[in-house]
């Protein structure tokens, strides 16, 4: 089976395995674990940050970020079909009891003037009625808008203009190495735009777990708290760590072949009658398209791929696409001429124009 549901299907390799066997360990939550030590030397350096916090994974990073930045009652600005808020089962409400302002963006990546429009919508009433807005958060790169990429000097203004607006900012960095390999913009220069940030490394880079939250002394020092509150702290982390150490070492600058071809997969979906691609040059690994012109619906098109050997996944209406360490150029071929296979009924009955979409409905069905 070729899975293509998301760069979190990657399976540890090899060498990962052994770096991952032979890691030396300790206590994380007394902070003893050696190879969790370095893992947070190496990721606080890249990033750029004073010190740096070993999680489970990411979104515990973002509610802990979250936690830690606001108080019950505060607003956190968002992008709309951001993580933490369409993603999280409604986390940052429960554990951070924020409110949401949701900022409305086409490709994930808004502007300074859309923050001043959120914080005018807050700010409606007069001072005493109003909640008051603590903090925004940017996703580099932004997952449900197909891996779009925040460049510097867009993330520079919009975090600027919040930090004069007293906002504390927070990157959601799940695929931050994603960003960095497409733009060749260091990780270091990106993160220098917000106060916290974390790194995923169960996502493109292929660690079966870990991520790390990054920020000031201070701020990471509140979030040790918050880890240890909602059970986040671990003892022999260094099994993890290492896994995450090995794919800093190996795995960065093969995202490179991910983003190819995902480019290439989006750009022969987009000759393919009946399919129609949303982003058709995606900025790194993740492509989404609609099904619809083929008349059957996302449940059905999944169900018809995988009989052809292929998974991918649905986001609302659409298909979702994601490339990874584990999905070939070859794979790639395969899925498209899946795809081509399913579609090509729809396209012949469109061009001789004899039949209607549910009768093309049903010749798809009996070819499959
Ligand atoms: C995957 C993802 C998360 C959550 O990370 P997990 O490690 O799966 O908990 C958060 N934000 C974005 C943008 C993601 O893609």
């Amino acid at each position: 089976m070729i899975l293509l549901t998301s760069d979190t299907e990657t399976k540890p390799t090899k060498a990962m395995r052994m770096a991952i066997a032979n890691a030396v360990v300790g206590d994380e939550q007394k902070g003893e674990d050696p190879t969790v030590n370095e893992l947070l030397k190496r990721t606080a350096d890249l990033l750029g940050k004073e010190d740096a916090l070993f999680f489970a994974c990411g979104t515990i990073c973002n509610f802990v970020s979250i936690k830690t930045h606001t108080r019950p009652g505060d607003v956190v600005l968002a992008e709309h079909m951001a993580h933490i808020i369409r993603a999280e089962s409604g986390g940052a409400a429960m554990t951070s009891g924020v409110l949401m302002e949701a900022i409305a963006s086409e490709r994930g990546i808004f502007t300074a003037d859309d923050v001043q429009q959120a914080l005018d919508r807050v700010a409606i009433a007069p001072y005493l009625y109003s909640a008051n807005p603590r903090l925004l958060c940017v996703e580099q790169t932004h997952n449900f808008a197909g891996g779009s990429v925040w460049q510097l000097d867009e993330l520079q203004q919009v975090c600027n203009f919040a930090r004069q607006k007293g906002l504390a900012t927070h990157m959601d960095g799940a695929r931050l190495l994603n960003a960095v390999v497409a733009t060749q913009t260091t990780a270091k220069d990106f993160a220098s735009c917000v106060d916290s940030v974390w790194l995923d490394f169960s996502k493109g880079l292929g660690a079966p777990m870990g991520a790390v939250l990054a920020g000031t002394k201070e701020f990471i020092s509140e979030a040790r708290r918050y880890k240890h509150m909602f059970g986040g702290a671990m003892r022999q982390a260094g099994i993890i760590a290492a896994g995450c150490l090995h794919s800093l070492d190996h795995h960065v600058q093969r995202l490179q072949e991910d983003h190819k071809n995902a480019t290439y997969l989006a750009r022969r979906l987009s000759q393919i009658e009946g399919i129609k691609v949303r982003n058709t040059a995606p900025d790194t690994n993740i492509v989404f398209f609609d099904v619809s012109g083929l008349g059957i619906d996302t449940a059905m098109f999944l169900n018809l791929l995988q009989k052809h050997g292929v998974k991918m996944g649905a986001v609302g209406k659409s298909i979702r696409a994601v490339t990874h360490l584990d999905v070939s150029w070859t794979d790639i071929e395969v899925a498209i001429d899946a795809i081509s296979k399913i579609a090509r009924p729809y396209a012949n009955v469109k061009s001789n124009g004899a039949q209607s979409t549910s009768s093309a409905q049903k010749t798809i069905l009996q070819t499959a």
